[in-house]
């Protein structure tokens, strides 16, 4: 059989919170050629811990790798084509390896995890009138349990094997970005995932002396921060991928954490754009140019990306909501009111209405624009007649509310109201989520026919690096890309009166466990 004659291919590595995935995309068309996805085991050893474990993580993506390769193949493609790798992931996710023998020292802490509590109450009660936002003008960010400085702390606090190669100079940290590009042996991240550390300064664009020292973190543990496009090191696959080829020496020219590869997928390069990502959390980031913006509003001011050594850094303001995907496993796992995810929909559309029914899924305490830690998961407005239909229901408009939450204090930062919201993510493929979402925001929701954006944009990243330089960042050259739009379909008053309803269920949540 002949091979297909194709331009050059970028390949991503996407790692989520719950799942792996290895995509190849045409660079000249953006077309998703292949792909495969492995789903990740999360452990909940006590209550509010969420961990990984780092060597299922990196072996999911040599899974990913291997089963694209082959279906490459048998699409007649030659793996050859593909010209560079990057890569996006689950961002803040906290890892610590031993430089020499390679091993991690613990498991994954991963970005939802709640065991620091107490070590941010006593961050924050060490601050000058107590104030959670001490940090914010270096860090964009307050201090919470979400970001990856105060897990390193617990790390280097609670166990032993890692307090010991800190001191004797073995001890590497990494989010999970680092932990990928270190199996080919360069200790490196990229400034975006560097801006989700607290240990950051997002206007120098460096590891800041002064917040290493604030949570008592040597810098000699810290990866190189480089740009979000440029050769990092080539690919060294332990794994024989000889049946299908090999992607040794492939270059490794992108790194974006997932919600900045999504905006850079979705090509939000204009100040103003924006774009709401829908996986286990839910992400809502704004490009807000050359210039970082302090949110008086909750919302976080990140590096959304800097495409080249050289090229200059833009700038983001963030919503993030930490549970939106993670609530239909929840249903699924805890409850077994779904089998699958893809169930949810069917039993919500079997209703049409939560009937009254308030679901805020604050498990991990409530993130934008509250970011109150103790704020504890509640049901509420039930009745007799209230069945499993309306409560999957009420789980998805939660989704939706927490949304126009961070809507609502982004138009009140930026004074220039969104009109349209851009979405991806695997929530999306949920089309009565989509129509609930325009509902709830009285703004058309739009949604790109080729879900996988975050994978997208870290091949974008990849391709048009230095070196590399087989993708072309102009908008423009993509006309092919197709999109479905979502217009709202109720009245507003409607939607006011759901969302004044929404906010009385929020109080209800806050300070629970306090
Ligand atoms: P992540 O990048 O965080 O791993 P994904 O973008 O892969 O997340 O999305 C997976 C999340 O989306 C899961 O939490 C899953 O429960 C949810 N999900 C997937 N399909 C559906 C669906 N049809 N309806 C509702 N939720 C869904």
């Amino acid at each position: 059989s002949s091979r297909v004659m194709l331009g050059p291919l970028v390949a991503a590595i996407d790692q989520g919170t719950s799942s792996t995935r290895f995509l190849v995309f045409n660079a000249k068309t953006a077309e998703l050629l292949s792909h495969h996805q492995v789903e990740i085991n999360q452990s909940f050893p006590k209550e509010g811990w969420v961990e990984e474990d780092p060597k299922e993580i990196l072996q999911s993506v040599y899974e990913c790798m291997e089963r694209t390769c082959e279906k490459l193949t048998q699409l007649n493609i030659d793996i050859s084509n593909i010209k560079a790798i990057g890569v996006t992931n689950q961002r803040e996710t906290t890892l610590v390896w031993d430089k020499e023998t390679g091993e991690p020292l613990y498991n994954a802490i991963v970005w939802l995890d709640l065991r620091t509590q107490s070590t941010v109450e006593r961050l924050i009660n060490k601050t000058p009138g107590r104030n959670k936002n001490h940090l914010k003008h270096k860090t964009g960010l307050p201090i919470s349990t979400y970001f990856s400085a105060v897990k390193l702390r617990w790390l280097m606090d609670n166990v032993d094997e890692v307090a010991e190669a800190v001191l004797t100079h073995r001890a590497m940290f990494g989010t999970v970005d680092s932990w990928l590009i270190w199996s080919g042996g360069v200790h490196c991240t990229d400034v975006t995932n560097a801006s989700r550390t607290m240990l950051f300064n997002i206007h120098t664009l460096d590891w800041d002396p002064e917040l290493c020292n604030y949570f008592d973190i040597p810098m000699e543990i810290l990866p190189k921060v480089r740009s979000s496009s440029e050769i990092y090191g080539l690919m060294v696959s332990p794994h024989c991928l000889c049946k299908s080829g090999s992607l040794s020496g492939i270059p490794i020219s992108g790194c974006l954490g997932d919600q900045s590869a999504a905006l850079v997928g979705q090509m939000c390069f204009q100040e103003g754009q924006a774009k709401n990502t829908y996986g286990t959390g839910c992400f809502l980031l704004r490009n807000t140019g050359a210039k970082p913006v302090m949110s008086d509003h909750g919302l976080l001011t990140t590096v959304a990306y800097k495409l080249g050594r050289d090229k200059p850094a833009c700038y983001a303001l963030e919503g993030s909501v930490a549970i939106a995907g993670a609530v239909v496993r929840w249903l699924k796992d805890n409850l077994g009111i779904i089998q699958t995810s893809t169930e949810l929909e069917k039993l919500a559309a079997s209703v049409g209405t939560s009937y009254g029914c308030y679901f805020v899924p604050a498990f991990s305490g409530l993130y934008a624009p509250y970011w109150e830690p103790s704020a504890r998961g509640i049901i509420c407005g039930l009745t007799q007649f209230t069945n499993k239909s309306h409560l999957a229901f009420a789980a998805l408009e939660a989704v939706c509310f927490q949304t126009r939450e961070i809507l609502d204090a982004m138009n009140q930062d930026s004074g220039i109201p969104l009109t349209q919201l851009q979405v991806d993510g695997g929530m999306t493929s949920n089309r009565l989520l989509m129509q609930l979402q325009a509902d709830i925001l009285c703004i058309p929701v739009v949604k790109p026919s080729m879900p996988e954006t975050t994978a997208l944009g870290a091949a974008m990243a990849a391709g048009a690096a230095e070196g590399v330089s087989v993708w072309s960042l102009r908008p423009e050259d993509l006309s092919e890309v197709t999109s479905e739009k979502f217009e709202p379909q109720i009245n507003p008053e409607e939607s006011e009166f759901r969302y004044a309803r929404w906010k009385k269920a929020v109080q209800r949540a806050m300070n629970w466990e306090t």
